[in-house]
């Protein structure tokens, strides 16, 4: 159990995702509830402050905490991961799952959006992270994923049902168990020995019926989903976000970007050979995914290009190792690489995601009053987000879960 101690973080330059620019010699006042109390010119939050203990960070920048919007902490690709996570009780599988949120934290991301997980686990981990018994992001979750009977995900967790009263039902339950938002599969995918990734799965009622009680009920709805003309009669029909999106056209990005409709591209899931290699999946798999890649990229720059708002997430576990670095950074560099200007990259990955969630009074951004969930790097974000690479504090709630050089116990 961690407790928040009341601080004053100085000798730093602060990104805060509101303004494009690094400001220069800031304070950062933190009170004893987690919450920022002050941000500002560093002599005017010391004078604030009063006689509250002075934290140096040494000249090095402080942002905002990441947030990962696709995650699966039981992730159960086939190949080994299925395994593991197949085979275990529900003990286990909670276990497993801590495991990876503590790792997930590790790397910065101190908030994620769990978009598929299994056998309600998710929601017990969320109470013990909201207790401070497990080390672990904030978790916004969808519960288990939804999907047409041996639709895209039926083998790891997705629950199936077929019908507009079959779909209805399912939404309900996860609301009921305590889902934040739904997610459902419209599309086939990479994981699905039967699809392919253009296979339609869904009935346009069915779509309909889970986005209708989804609604009705204060939740937003994000679909799995490859082919765009399954994305089209999707966001026609009042969807909210896509996952992957494959095969996008100018078109629909065109429709996405005029109805308000985010994509989470995922862009690592069709080039993460050597995960998928340590991973043991099968030749299949990988060979698809893989092969989804050139396409999937133009699929990222029809979105950037019309204006989709766009949020990271990886899929691959946030923490899981990526050219000497996590998936969650080489994601956001993928979007820079793809096109995105660095500025919107840094927005993607903090402030645009709290505001999907609904969340952005108390997330997403180092302002007054907001959790003080943030990291420090070493270099500068704004000129590159491989800075990130260089990332060694991570705070949340005011809490320090890392610190690799002790910089955070240099008190003055
Ligand atoms: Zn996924």
């Amino acid at each position: 159990m961690h407790r928040a101690t009341e601080q004053v973080l100085v000798n730093l330059a602060l990104y805060d995702g509101v303004a494009d620019h690094l400001q220069a010699d800031q304070g950062i006042w933190i009170g004893v509830d987690g919450m920022i109390r002050a941000v500002g010119p560093v002599d005017d939050v010391l004078a604030e402050a009063g006689d509250v203990p002075v934290v140096d960070l040494g000249g090095d920048v402080v942002m905002p905490g990441l947030t990962n919007m696709h995650v699966h902490l039981s992730l159960g690709l086939p190949g080994h991961l299925a395994d593991e996570v197949h085979r275990s009780n529900l003990a286990e599988l909670v276990l497993l799952m801590a495991d990876s949120a503590r790792r997930t934290l590790h790397a910065g991301v101190t908030t994620a959006r769990l978009v598929g997980e299994g056998r309600y686990a998710d929601f017990a981990l969320r109470k013990g992270i909201e207790a401070g018994a497990v080390d672990g992001p904030r978790i916004f979750t969808a519960g288990h994923a939804l999907c047409c009977t041996g639709g895209h995900g039926w083998e790891a967790d997705a629950l199936e049902a077929d019908g507009a009263d079959g779909f209805r039902q399912l939404t309900r339950a996860q609301i009921r168990a305590g889902a934040d938002l739904i997610k459902v599969c419209i599309s086939g995918g990479i994981a699905g020995q039967y699809e392919a990734i253009d296979t339609p799965q869904l009935l346009d009622d069915e779509m309909a019926a889970v986005i209708r009680v989804a609604h009705d009920w204060g939740r937003k709805v994000t679909a799995h989903a490859g082919p765009a003309d399954t994305v089209r009669r999707a966001v026609e029909l009042g969807l909210d976000c896509v996952e992957h999106g494959y095969e996008l056209t100018d078109e629909v990005t065109r429709l996405m970007a005029e109805r308000g409709v985010w994509y989470v591209p995922t862009i690592v899931v069709s080039r993460c050979e050597q995960f998928f290699r340590d991973s043991g999946v099968p030749g299949w798999l990988m060979e698809r995914a893989l092969g989804a890649g050139p396409r999937h990229w133009e699929s990222l720059q029809h979105a950037i290009r019309n204006g989709v708002p766009i949020a990271l997430g990886s899929d691959m576990p946030p923490h899981a190792g990526y050219d000497e670095t996590t998936a969650t950074v080489r994601e956001l560099e993928f979007m820079v690489d793809a096109g995105m200007p660095v500025a919107d990259a840094l927005k993607a990955a903090t402030i645009r995601p709290a505001e999907w969630l609904n969340a952005d009074d108390k997330l997403g951004s180092i302002t007054a009053g907001k959790h003080a969930d943030l990291l420090v790097l070493r270099d500068d974000p704004t000129r590159s987000v491989s800075a990130l690479r260089t990332l060694h504090v991570v705070m949340k709630g005011g809490v320090v879960y890392r610190d690799d050089h002790g910089r955070t116990r240099a008190r003055r």
